[in-house]
């Protein structure tokens, strides 16, 4: 059975426009499937607008939640009225969207009350965006024509009860995705599912973190056995650099799963990472679209990548890191140290983003996005924990200020070559750097910089390393320079 499973999100439901454009597409591919569900997330700026109200809650100044609960009707209304004004559903939004809106009240006054919110009231407030956005999609599109039903991801996607970073209990959410949708299939009915948020097996709402209304349509089609699952978006698809730092930057028209998660996971705002590691999972492709330019193909995510013939795909940066390095002795199983260390510094409070050893294993480096220096050496001189038999950690060495860059290709951390071109394109340009090493697999090569030179390393691998495929035209052919492989 041919099933598809479609993602629009806030960029593509925020304004009478793009919810407009987002119908076309749905009405365009009605029919052309056995199984189709439309999963939707908050309008563009909702979710901010929620949890800038719970925060607001607890603010000195009483009562400037009103304020904001006042801004959030009179957005969704602004959406709503040119759409529907003059027809019988517009009064039944309003009324599902008046409903929301007091019990965003409620559990707001609970919190001023209270003088603290939980993780849990997080959650039943920022789930409210994608509540309300289901009515006002699917009553666009039965206006349409199309025979679709609203549903609340909460009875069909279990989760554990990790608040605002729920994981979903796959199993169960099998079974209920199994029992509930395919009796609307049977009718030939849409299914138009909230993204972002689930519930605990007791039903108590949670959320999959922010962005994950790309997971909900990747968990949604693994348990359908989905043929295709389409996120429609706002750019033409996963770009080789971010085009803001990076003009000639390009569309990747084929991308592995493993690439992606590298891209997703150092820095480059493409897709909820955990959407890609539960699509490799399924074997599930996964297609990123514009909903505002539906013709261009997009980019495709799968096994297989389209590089150049050199090997690298993109890069990507995060700015404003600090880096924390230590020596160790050698002789110690440096899998498991990786490990004790991360979950010392977790237990402390401090997350690292990453974790790399040069090659001789005579020193780890981690990485933070934020400048908890102090802290953290504080953790490895006063945690037992980081005290490990047979390993020494000299006194660890701090550097604020930093950047990593991150290229990503098929296998590159283990093509020579490529660190060799990458590192003496930038010494011609003048920028030091100081290789870590790989993410979670050999797809990707990462490096740190000085903050000042970050978009310019960028720059200078995307367009002598990525666009210029040093393996096509020799560096000394100037009049090659910029072919790319795309
Ligand atoms: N509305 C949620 C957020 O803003 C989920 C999503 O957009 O995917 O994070
Ligand atoms: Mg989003």
């Amino acid at each position: 059975m041919k099933t598809l499973v479609m993602k629009f999100g806030g960029t593509s439901t925020g304004n009478v426009n793009a919810l407009n454009r987002s119908a076309d597409i749905v009405v365009a591919q009605y029919g052309e499937w056995d199984r189709m569900v439309v999963v939707v997330s908050a309008m563009e700026g909702v979710t901010d607008l929620l949890l800038d109200c719970a925060e607001q809650s607890l603010a000195e100044e009483k009562g400037h939640y009103l304020v904001i609960i006042d801004d959030l009707w009179n957005k969704l209304n602004a959406v709503v009225w040119p759409i529907f004004a003059g027809d019988q559903s517009y009064e039944q939004l309003m009324v599902l969207i008046d409903t929301r809106i007091q019990e965003l009240t409620s559990i707001c006054q609970r919190i001023q009350l209270q003088g603290k919110s939980s993780p849990r009231d997080m959650d039943e407030i920022a789930a409210i965006g994608e509540r309300i956005n289901v009515y006002i999609v699917s009553a666009l599109l039965s206006n349409r024509g199309v025979r679709c039903q609203a549903i609340e991801a909460t009875d069909l996607i279990v989760t554990d009860d990790c608040y605002q970073a729920a994981s979903p209990i796959q199993n169960e959410t099998d079974a209920r995705v199994n029992a509930v949708l395919p009796p609307l299939f049977a009718k030939a009915i849409i299914p138009v599912i909230t993204g972002f948020i689930g519930a605990t097996p007791n039903g108590t709402t949670t959320t999959l973190g922010r962005g994950g209304s790309d997971y909900t349509a990747a968990i949604l089609g693994k348990s359908l056995h989905a043929n295709e699952v389409w996120i429609w978006t706002d750019v033409d698809g996963i770009m080789t650099a971010d085009p803001g730092l990076t003009p000639g930057a390009r569309l990747i028209p084929d991308i592995s799963y493993s690439e992606v998660y590298e891209l997703a996971y150092f820095g480059a705002k493409v897709l909820h990472p955990k959407t890609i590691l539960a699509a490799s999972e399924a074997n599930l492709p996964l297609l990123v679209k514009n909903t505002f330019n539906p013709q261009c193909k997009g980019t495709k995510i799968g096994n297989c990548s389209q590089t150049n013939k050199f090997g690298v795909s993109a890069v990507t940066g995060i700015f404003n890191i600090c880096l924390l390095t230590a020596q160790i002795m050698p002789g110690r199983d440096i899998t498991k140290i990786k490990i004790q260390i991360v979950a010392a510094l977790t237990k402390q409070g401090l997350s690292p983003l990453a974790v790399f050893w040069d090659t001789r294993e005579r020193s780890i480096c981690i990485a933070f996005s934020e400048n908890i220096s102090n802290l953290a050496i504080q953790a490895f001189e006063e945690d037992s924990s980081l005290r490990l038999p047979g390993i020494t950690f000299s006194q660890p060495q701090v550097t604020e200020g930093m950047a990593l860059i991150t290229l990503v290709g098929r296998e590159i951390f283990i093509t020579p070559q490529i660190l060799s071109i990458v590192s003496s394109t930038l010494e011609k340009a003048g920028v030091n750097i100081n290789l870590l090493g790989n993410g979670t697999s050999p797809d990707s090569l990462v490096f740190s910089v000085a903050n000042e030179d970050g978009e310019h390393a960028i720059k200078q691998i995307h367009d002598e390393v990525i666009l210029h495929d040093p393996m096509v035209s020799p560096r000394t052919q100037p009049a090659l320079k910029h072919v790319s492989a795309l």
